[in-house]
C-alpha cells in the first residue's frame, strides 16, 4: 500500500476516535487535505483513497495543479488571500477560508458577481491573537461578518475559520477553539441570503482531535496525509 493510503488510513482512524469520543457523527467532521508543496500525483493519490476536498494556500499552486487533478473534488482557499489575486481563484474554489477584512470581502463580491455567483467564504478569526497570523479578532470579526452582509450582496457567509498557535501540547489550543466554537454558537438561528453559518474550519495535523472534541466541522490537514513538508523543492 502506497505511503499516501497508509496515513489516509490511520488518519481516519483517528478522527472516527475523536468522533466517537465527543459523541459526534463522523459524516458531520469533513477532511481537507491540505496539498501545499505537493504534486497533482501526489494529490491524485489521496483523492483515489477517497479525498473530496483539497486545501491550498496560494493561489499559484490552485493554477498550476487545477487541471492536472482528477475527479470532482472541491477546492479550498485556506490561506491569506491577496484582493489582486481574488480574480484568478473566484470560479475555482467552492470556499474561501480566509477572510480577514473588508476590502477582501469587496474585491470577492466584486468578482463572484462578474461570474453570477454567490461566493461562500469563511471568517478568519485570529483567535489567540498572534501578531504572526492574518485574521481579525473576535471582537473585529462581529463588525466584519456586520459589514459584509450589509455591503457584499454576492457573498454568503458560510463559517468561521481558525490557526491555532503552533504548540507540542494540543491540550494549549483548547480554549481558542473553545471560544471560537461559541462565537459560531451565537450565530446559530440566524440565516439568510448573506449568511448561514454552517462550517467550523479548525485543527491541522498537531491538534485536528482536540478541534473536532470542541465542535470542527472541518478539519485542515497536510503532513499528517503527506509527510514533512520540503519547501526548498
Ligand atoms: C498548511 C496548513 C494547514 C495544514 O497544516 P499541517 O500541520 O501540515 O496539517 C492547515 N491550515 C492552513 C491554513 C495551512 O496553511
Amino acid at each position: 500500500m502506497s505511503k499516501i493510503h497508509e496515513n489516509l488510513d490511520l488518519l481516519e482512524e483517528r478522527i472516527q476516535a475523536a468522533c466517537d469520543r465527543s459523541g459526534r457523527d463522523r459524516g458531520d467532521v469533513l477532511l481537507i487535505g491540505v496539498t501545499k508543496t505537493r504534486t497533482a500525483e501526489e494529490i491524485n493519490e489521496a483523492v483515489d483513497w477517497g479525498i473530496t476536498d483539497i486545501g491550498e494556500n496560494k493561489v499559484q499552486e490552485i493554477m498550476d495543479k487545477y487541471e492536472h487533478v482528477h475527479g470532482d473534488v472541491n477546492w479550498h482557499m485556506i490561506g491569506h488571500l491577496q484582493t489582486n489575486k481574488v480574480k484568478y481563484i473566484i470560479d475555482k474554489v467552492s470556499l474561501i477560508h480566509s477572510v480577514d477584512k473588508i476590502k477582501l470581502a469587496e474585491e470577492i463580491d466584486k468578482r463572484a458577481r462578474e461570474h453570477g455567483i454567490i461566493a461562500s467564504v469563511l471568517i478568519e478569526v485570529n483567535a489567540a491573537g498572534e501578531e504572526s497570523k492574518f485574521g481579525t479578532d473576535l471582537e473585529g470579526a462581529k463588525s466584519l461578518i456586520e459589514e459584509v452582509r450589509a455591503k457584499c450582496k454576492n457573498i454568503c457567509i458560510k463559517g468561521l475559520m481558525t490557526i491555532a498557535p503552533f504548540t507540542d501540547d494540543p491540550e494549549e489550543v483548547r480554549p481558542y477553539f473553545r471560544e471560537l466554537k461559541a462565537l459560531f454558537d451565537s450565530y446559530q438561528g440566524i440565516k439568510d441570503e448573506t449568511m448561514d453559518m454552517q462550517h467550523l474550519s479548525m485543527g491541522m495535523s498537531g491538534d485536528f482531535e482536540v478541534a473536532i472534541e470542541e465542535g470542527a466541522t472541518m478539519i485542515r490537514v497536510g503532513t499528517a496525509i503527506f509527510g514533512a513538508r520540503n519547501y526548498n523543492i
